[in-house]
């Protein structure tokens, strides 16, 4: 029977279930994808400081108000938060750590603090 090393490539014999060449082989592949997980969290982990940076510059009072196209001009990435909060009346608040935001119909959003809603 022979397999393709899922790291080099190379053609080996070996159990079917075997997916790599040598120790070696396995040891590298493991690592690199190992390495490739913590560049992704570290990336997110950029983009979510830095999306709490700009809440945080632009809010520093605890609650203000800016059209979104303020934050996408500082670089502003909506897609990343860490969490969210729903208001009695169903509002939903996108929230990275402690800073939070929701986006009105106008285009405006409403900047917040946690601790103002936090009972
Ligand atoms: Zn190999």
């Amino acid at each position: 029977m022979s397999n393709s090393c899922l790291h080099c490539g190379n053609s080996f014999f070996g159990r079917a279930d075997k997916k790599f060449c040598s120790d070696q082989c396995r040891a590298t592949y493991h690592y690199q994808s190992q390495k490739d997980h913590n560049g992704i969290i570290r990336r997110i982990n950029q983009i979510l400081k830095r999306n709490h940076q700009i809440l945080r510059a632009l809010n520093p009072n605890g609650k203000s108000r800016v059209h979104k196209n303020t934050l996408l001009d500082k670089g502003f990435k909506f897609s990343y938060h860490t969490n969210t909060f729903t208001t009695k009346n169903g509002h939903i608040y996108t929230f990275c750590y402690d800073q939070g935001y929701i986006v009105w119909e106008d285009d405006y959003c409403t900047l917040v603090e946690r601790q103002n809603y936090v009972e």
